[in-house]
């Protein structure tokens, strides 16, 4: 073997190693970005985003959130960005409209996303996930708010989306709504500044008197603000929310 022998194999060694670490690293990226995206059905469901550490049939997984009722069942999902400290468990909830750019992300005294859509009030917003309508309301500043109950796995959880421009008709407290119900159209009551979606979620139950951590909007911002100090930041604390997406 000559030494140019030597320096083509080592050239080969070097090239088959690189190939792999790519594929590997496509394999991570593809199983970190897995999002809703990809979840483009209403009759989804909830997806153990976990498992798929390979490209396997993602639809096999996705239904099997699906019980043999064709009942949507949610399920746990293990922590998987190990950097973050989460009191909660992490699990998947469905995006709150059909297409959607997320504008701001939950910071401390915004405890939410706002969403925008290029639909504006034509977007029509849908709950996270089956529940029990809390809450049809009005704030100091007009704006118009929708809260949901959602008990998920014996944990209580309250979804609120605010600056609605119109109520779904025919909603009202104590109904029961699945992800495929309406419950308004996107708007810019109250304090916004152009038509959005503002959604929080918080692990509480919102106007519960046996609930104190928010038995009313002050304790249910102020919950809020503290578990985002703990980790819990709504949405992005239980699912792997994308920046944008072109169907719900
Ligand atoms: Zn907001």
């Amino acid at each position: 073997m000559t030494r140019k022998d030597i320096v083509n194999i080592l050239i080969i060694i070097v090239l088959i190693i690189s190939i792999g670490l790519m594929v590997a690293k496509k394999e991570k990226d593809d199983f970190l970005n897995l999002s809703y995206e990809y979840i483009n059905t209403k009759d989804m469901a909830i997806t153990d985003i976990s498992t798929k550490k390979d490209n396997t049939n993602i639809i096999d997984i996705l239904f099997k959130g699906v019980d043999n009722k064709g009942v949507l069942v949610e399920k746990e999902l293990p922590v998987y960005q190990k950097s973050q400290v989460l009191n909660t468990q992490r699990r998947v909830w469905y995006l709150p409209t059909e297409v959607g750019t997320i504008s701001q992300y939950p910071v401390y005294n915004h405890v939410a996303y706002d969403i925008y859509s290029p639909r504006g009030v034509n977007e029509t917003i849908f709950p996270i996930a089956n529940g029990v309508v809390s809450g049809m309301y009005r704030d100091a500043a007009g704006a118009n708010i929708v809260t949901i109950a959602h008990n998920v796995n014996g944990i209580n959880y309250t979804s609120q989306y605010v600056h609605l421009a119109a109520y779904a008709s025919g909603l009202y407290v104590g109904k029961e709504v699945t992800i495929n119900d309406a419950i308004g159209q996107m708007g810019s009551t109250g304090m916004a500044t152009g038509v959005h979606l503002h959604i929080a979620v918080v692990d509480c139950k919102l106007f519960d008197s046996n609930d104190p951590n928010c038995r009313d909007l002050n304790g249910f911002f102020n919950y809020a603000n503290r578990r985002l100090n703990e980790g819990f930041n709504g949405l992005g604390s239980v699912m792997n929310l994308s920046g944008s997406w072109n169907n719900r």
